[in-house]
């Protein structure tokens, strides 16, 4: 057919035939939109004669041509079919043309398509009431053509421009996917349609783990062909009604307007998975993301638009603590969860005002002297009605909602201050450890400015102050990481860093840190019972370490028998129960006193430099 084209070629206004993955063609295909001349013309008009001439006229111009006979004919044909524009003879029998006009001007999704009405009676009033029914024209019989063929063009030029403009404000401009403008009209649609047809609607959240890695150390411009062929990957997994679309960032959602089995949804959500989990060519090289996605069904879950995002967020965000690449359903008890989460967080900014929180502490010990050598501050919330909360339970909140940082801060200053204090009594330490989460080692200045405080306030020495950051540190800016490092060293704290062997740094960079303790990571130590591959990287991250010059402490030794395996393999630092568990600060300064000075600890004053690390 002359004048149609694949929908390809421009598939994204309404109207127009829409492919599969802007949510299926909820209006039948219409026209070449970027030639008017074959838009879809409704006339109506009840003089035989009026309609044989009109449609010979308009179709001489192109113009393709549904008739209709009197007004109640005409909304049925309008509703039934697409068209661009309506004729509308203003006196007809059944119903006349005002009121088809207003009819059709109350149908939900077609009351954008412009109506001319034509007719014989061109008095004030009648003119009048064409336009407060909605009609966009006016013209009167005897028609002069040359008139009706401008005012059809040029009607037909701005309903083009307005498609086009609406589209724009409904289209995410780089995956081509329905925005959350448009997302949120089909969510709405296809709930009040369920609604009405008792079915339910599954709504699935989706975000891709790594992007960011991906976006920063590729380039956004690999990011963006990621995200694009992200877009492709899962439209091509939905069904024609299905909506895919993008919310923003790296976070998609999928509406499927009709549940009919959950096992559907399930091996929807595997197929989807699998699709981003294979490689994305990004350009030079080959990027590789997975996705998380929360699932929620309406009107089981919720009932209202915000409710079911959030249930679909909450969700995804179990899937995400699974370990990503993986889907949840959102079940009710998440939901108390979500709230339980809101209230935690409440109660910890409580908490840090009413200092609610304490340091225990852990001693490191060498089994060469015999002796402690180090501790370790661990921090514990001292919760009112729950008792002693540890870290696990806290901290990762405390990092997300930036919390960290001001708790960080006050575990430093109350750290510092105790081993000030233990060194007046004269107790000796070689260096008090302190944990720093990634949220602080992030915020580089404002780091280093309050360690050079808290150091100056507290008057410990920074010698024997160590700090701990976890490996994971070393897999993000290593530049970045090494000059935060290197600005802390400068004021003369010790480095470790801690859960060795976890991450999946590559030990080369280890050398470019300017460390002085290794941590080896407990999970390490179990794998040495269970004779599993720790048995072989144990052994090579105690020989790296020293290699490196490194002091090496290994954690959570709980037996002797791990003890004995450890020392065999040249390590003699320790922390863990076999030893001590970490004691509150009295204890610890008892335990002090009864160990004596250590000779190998640092004299107290002057300050010196620290004795090489090992
Ligand atoms: P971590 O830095 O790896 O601390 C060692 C953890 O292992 C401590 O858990 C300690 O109690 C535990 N542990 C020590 N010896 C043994 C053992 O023999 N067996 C077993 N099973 N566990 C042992 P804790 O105190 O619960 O702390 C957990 C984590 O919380 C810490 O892991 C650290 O990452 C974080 N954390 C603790 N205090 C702070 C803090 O002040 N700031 C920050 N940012 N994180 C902290
Ligand atoms: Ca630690
Ligand atoms: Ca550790």
């Amino acid at each position: 057919m002359p004048g149609k084209i694949s929908a390809g070629a421009w598939p994204f206004a309404c109207g127009w035939k829409s492919p599969a993955w802007l949510g299926g063609d909820r209006m039948e295909p219409l026209h070449d939109p970027l030639n008017y001349q074959s838009a879809r013309i409704l006339m109506a008009d009840d003089d035989p004669d009026m309609r044989l001439l009109l449609g010979r006229f308009l179709k001489k111009y192109g113009y393709r041509i549904t008739a209709a006979s009197d007004g109640q004919e005409a909304v049925q044909q309008f509703q039934a079919g697409a068209h661009d524009l309506v004729l509308l003879d203003a006196d007809m029998p059944v119903l006349d043309g005002f009121q088809a006009c207003e009819n059709m001007k109350a149908i939900p999704g077609l009351e954008g398509v412009p109506v001319i009405m034509v007719t014989a009676m061109d008095d004030d009033a009648s003119v009048d009431r064409a336009f407060s029914v909605g009609a966009e024209e006016f013209i009167t019989k005897p028609i002069h053509w040359a008139v009706l063929k401008q005012r059809i063009r040029r009607i037909l030029e701005r309903r083009q421009l307005e498609l086009r403009l609406k589209a724009q404000a409904e289209i995410d401009p780089l995956t081509r996917l329905p925005n959350r403008t448009l997302f949120q009209d089909r969510l709405r649609q296809s709930m009040s349609l369920a609604s009405r047809n008792h079915k339910k609607v599954v709504l699935m959240f989706l975000d891709l783990d790594r992007f960011k890695l991906v976006n920063d150390t590729m380039g956004h411009e690999a990011g963006d062909r990621l995200l694009q062929e992200a877009a492709h990957r899962l439209s091509s997994c939905v069904r024609k009604s299905d909506t895919v679309s993008r919310l923003g960032g790296d976070e998609f959602t999928v509406i499927l307007p009709e549940l009919d089995r959950v096992e559907h949804v399930e091996s929807l959500a595997a197929k989807m998975l699998y699709q981003l989990s294979l490689g994305f060519d990004v350009g030079c090289q080959e990027a590789f993301v997975s996705g998380s996605i929360g699932i929620t069904v309406f009107p089981d879950d919720g009932t209202d638009m915000s409710e079911l995002l959030k249930n679909a967020d909450s969700a995804m965000y179990r899937a995400k603590d699974a370990g990503r690449n993986t889907f949840r359903f959102f079940t009710p008890e998440m939901h108390a969860q979500a709230l339980a989460r809101v209230s935690r967080e409440e109660a910890l900014r409580h908490a840090l005002e009413h200092s609610e929180f304490k340091v225990y502490y852990q001693p490191q010990v060498d089994t060469v002297s015999n002796r402690i050598v180090g501790v370790e501050a661990l921090l514990r919330w001292d919760h009112p009605e729950e008792g002693l909360i540890p870290p696990s339970d806290f901290i990762p909140l405390a990092e997300e909602t930036g919390l960290i940082v001001p708790l960080g801060e006050w575990v430093l200053k109350t750290v510092c201050h105790q081993g000030q204090a233990w060194l007046e009594a004269g107790h000796t330490l070689r260096w008090l450890a302190v944990n720093l989460s990634p949220r602080q080692f992030g915020e580089k200045d404002n780091l280093l400015g309050s360690v050079a405080r808290i150091l100056k306030e507290s008057g410990f020495p920074p010698e024997r102050l160590e700090l701990e950051v976890s490996e994971g540190i070393m897999m993000g800016d290593v530049e970045q990481a090494v000059a935060t490092m290197q600005g802390l060293r400068d004021l003369g704290v010790r480095m470790a860093v801690d859960d060795f062997g976890t991450g999946f740094s590559a030990l080369g960079v280890l050398q470019r840190f300017p460390i002085q303790t290794l941590k080896i990571d407990r999970s390490f130590i179990q794998q040495l019972d269970r004779e599993m591959g720790g048995s072989v990287i144990v052994p090579a991250i105690i020989a790296l370490g020293q290699r490196l010059g490194l002091t090496v402490v290994t954690e959570g030794v709980e037996t002797k028998e791990q003890v004995a395996r450890l020392e065999e393999e040249g390590c003699s630092k320790f922390q863990g129960f076999y030893f001590h568990q970490p004691l509150p600060a009295l204890k610890m300064g008892s335990l002090l006193i009864q160990e004596g000075v250590d000779p190998e600890a640092p004299p107290l004053s002057p300050v010196l430099p620290h004795p090489a690390a090992n």
